[in-house]
């Protein structure tokens, strides 16, 4: 089970796992807002609902930037599961072929693992590309690849639930929501229940 926390201001911060949410709880650091409804954490002393979305009861600051180590779990949700040089999607791809991480200035010749330099890239392109720069092959890199935003990332690995999407809509509105769920769908609501 997994908490939605927002700041004090209701904007959306992170995905947090339910326990951890609870002791927030617990702390007199944050109030519940949803709860999973038949779903208890129990100690000696209470019994406190499974929280869905919690409210930090004080406001804090969060940078807008967030170093992170670029994963490729997140490397990929960033790109929408698709190779940025041929377009294919991660179901498009046939037989042995799966997506790789892309250093466009490849490691040999000094590229390094920032958000900049890194891209999703099927194994074809990939073996491609080899050592060498995309425009040496005859590639070229269909985004710009850049930071992206770390919370929004956090949403489309997690899949937020209905409920947890309501918030997220009320804060950001119907675009954001759109584009945490890559735009695959219509209706976002339906793929992150
Ligand atoms: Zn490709």
């Amino acid at each position: 089970m997994s908490c939605l926390a927002l700041n004090a201001s209701f904007e959306p911060l992170t995905i947090v796992p339910a326990r951890r949410a609870v002791r927030l709880i617990l702390d007199g650091k944050a109030e519940i807002l949803e709860k999973d409804a038949g779903k208890d954490f129990r100690s000696e002393r209470q019994v406190i609902p499974c929280p869905t979305v919690i409210r930090l009861v004080r406001y804090i600051h969060v940078p807008q930037r967030f170093k992170r180590q670029v994963t490729n779990m997140f490397l990929f949700a960033r790109d929408g599961y698709s190779c940025q040089y041929c377009g294919r999607r991660k179901s498009d791809l046939k037989g042995r072929q799966f997506l790789t991480r892309d250093h466009i200035n490849p490691l040999s010749r000094g590229g390094d693992n920032s958000w900049e330099n890194v891209v999703t890239s099927c194994s074809s392109c990939n073996n491609l590309k080899g050592d060498r720069l995309p425009w040496e092959v005859g590639l070229r890199v269909r985004t710009e690849p850049r930071e992206p935003n770390y919370v929004h990332l956090v949403w489309v690995v997690r899949k937020v639930t209905q409920t947890q999407a309501k918030y997220i809509r009320m804060f950001y509105g119907d675009r954001t929501l759109r584009r945490v769920s890559g735009g695959r769908v219509n209706n976002p609501l339906k793929i992150i229940s």
